[in-house]
């Protein structure tokens, strides 16, 4: 019988943490709380797992940081009040609009039109950041221009 087994480091997504300015990679990034650990698995499926670190980490780029077991429980703990990655985008995608919209509305406006049309809660932390993150993409592409 042919087994297939395979050794080596594996993450899991734990939790779903928000949206920040990537400081790695630069983007407005979905960040999640990771579990890291050495594993073995059989047909691809982990069946045992030790040296268990936890991180925080950008979903584009990858890239985080280690942090210590309480500062987990805490993030555990906000994780519960966050809404899904799906819902964020829906979001982004409507602060988009409306910082496309012309006119420049100050951020306490854009919070009470994120709450009126949405259904949950966002955080200050994550609005202030895609406020921040549309901004510079829209920095960025409003210095391109017809080259020739
Ligand atoms: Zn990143």
């Amino acid at each position: 019988m042919f087994i297939m087994i395979g050794a080596g480091s594996g993450h899991r997504k734990k939790a779903y943490l928000g949206v920040r300015v990537c400081p790695h990679c630069g983007k407005l990034s979905h960040f999640y709380l990771v579990e890291q650990a050495q594993q073995v698995s059989v047909f691809f499926v982990p069946v045992v797992r030790w040296g268990k670190h936890w991180g925080i980490a950008c979903s584009r780029c990858k890239a985080g940081f280690e942090i210590a077991e309480n500062e987990k429980e805490f993030c555990l703990k906000q994780a519960q009040w966050m809404p899904s990655e799906k819902q964020m985008n829906e979001v982004i995608e409507y602060l988009g609009v409306q910082l496309q919209s012309g006119e420049v509305p100050d951020f306490e406006t854009l919070r009470e039109r994120v709450r009126l049309r949405f259904d949950f809660h966002v955080d200050d932390r994550s609005l202030q950041e895609m406020i921040k993150g549309l901004r510079q993409a829209a920095d960025q592409a409003s210095q391109f221009r017809q080259f020739y």
